[in-house]
């Protein structure tokens, strides 16, 4: 069975865990019930009049090094266009309204925090900017940004397999918006 991800329960301090499923954990000794649901996060694909993609290398773990996207967790009574364009306002200080952002997919990712891989549900979404003049990064988060081709972008090198799927999928609908 599953291993619970939860050390103690919030409920009684217990820690016998009994596995009612992969995502549910009931305590023995009180029957309270600790669940993992999919954590909702937004993702930020920004593209400038080139249709070059906004890249950032990642400055802390998990993936720390590797490539990714702007984004991140979406906080309660936000939408996740608004967590869209906070996270990217917060990543790489381009300031865009919740309204410029457009759905593109939402796409399944783990992230490895605090000893356990936490299922999300990445909803990726679309902006647009001039030009790329206008980037801050914010050091904690970003070490660098890279503008790359749509085309040319290392999917290889990303941290998250679920952010090289969405710029696939917006190759694919690029593709297919030029053959029109
Ligand atoms: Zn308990």
């Amino acid at each position: 069975m599953a291993e619970s991800p939860f050390k103690f329960c919030s409920n009684c301090g217990g820690n016998d865990w009994i596995a009612r499923s992969v995502r549910e954990f009931q305590c023995g000794p009180c029957g309270h019930r600790h669940f993992i649901t999919s954590i909702p996060a937004a993702v930020a694909l920004v593209l400038d009049a080139e249709d070059r993609l906004l890249v950032i290398r990642r400055g802390h773990e998990p993936g720390l090094g590797r490539l990714g996207l702007p984004g991140g967790v979406i906080e309660p009574e936000e939408t996740a266009e608004m967590a869209a364009a906070r996270e990217t306002q917060e990543e790489v200080g381009i300031d865009l309204p919740a309204s410029a952002f457009t759905y593109l997919a939402s796409l399944n990712n783990r992230y490895l925090f605090q000893g356990y891989e936490w299922p999300t549900i990445d909803l990726c979404y679309v902006a647009r900017v001039p030009d790329f003049s206008r980037v801050v990064i914010q050091p904690s988060e970003v070490m660098e940004t890279l503008v790359c081709a749509l085309e040319d972008v290392p999917l290889e090198e990303f941290a998250f397999k679920s952010n090289a799927e969405a710029i696939r999928r917006l190759r694919a609908r690029q593709t297919s918006v030029r053959a029109l």
